[in-house]
């Protein structure tokens, strides 16, 4: 593969740029791609460690509101 530039010894797993492996000299192939879905698997975890509807959440939110108000005056 050109795109993908780590490499991972098909002898001993160590991972590297070149080819050849750097500690044990077997061939390297391409590191395999991390995985992606576009259905967010982490989305209920991602939204518990920022305690989304907290109400800190809610005031950390960006105000559209306030521009709003300004242009009136
Ligand atoms: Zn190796």
């Amino acid at each position: 593969m050109v795109r993908q530039k780590l490499q991972t010894c098909t002898t001993c797993g160590a991972h590297g740029l070149s080819t050849t492996c750097i500690k044990c000299g077997q061939p390297a192939q391409a590191a395999a791609p991390l995985k992606w879905s576009p259905d967010d698997h982490q989305a209920s975890r991602r939204r518990q460690r920022h305690s989304v509807e907290s109400k800190e959440w809610v005031e950390s939110l960006p105000q559209a509101i306030q521009e709003a108000s300004l242009e009136e005056e």
